[in-house]
């Protein structure tokens, strides 16, 4: 997965700042922010899509995911949040190593409801 950019931001390659780290997960903020604090969680290996991660990592994406969000809301002074994740071109995926963006949400911001 040399050209991957997250297995680069992984590898370090790359540098992000992070925000929560396990063993197999990390999260750091998007480079084109959606809203204040959008941030990602991405698994440390190479998985296309959330139908290619493995269920045995799910007790470990969710505690990535749930102190990602709680960072944010409190530093972004956030009353809420949403997770979207993007599987395969169709629904909007760019970037073929899976991802959850983490949305802090506040009373008048500017985010569509996707339904
Ligand atoms: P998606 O459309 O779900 O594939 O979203 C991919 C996301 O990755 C986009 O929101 C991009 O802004 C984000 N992204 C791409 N490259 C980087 C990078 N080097 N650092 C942080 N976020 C990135
Ligand atoms: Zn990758």
């Amino acid at each position: 997965m040399d050209e991957c950019i997250f297995c680069k931001i992984v590898n370090g390659e790359v540098p992000v700042n992070k925000i929560y780290e396990n063993d197999n997960f990390i999260s750091f903020p998007d480079a084109n922010q959606v809203v204040e604090g959008h941030s990602l969680v991405i698994p440390k290996k190479h998985f296309e899509t959330t139908l290619e991660l493995p269920s045995t990592l799910g007790v470990e994406l969710l505690d990535c995911i749930k102190k990602t969000a709680m960072k944010l809301m409190e530093e972004y002074k956030a009353e809420g949040f949403n997770i979207v994740n993007n599987n395969f071109e169709v629904a909007g995926q760019v970037v073929k190593h899976a991802h959850y963006h983490i949305l802090p949400r506040k009373k008048g911001d500017k985010v569509k409801p996707l339904y």
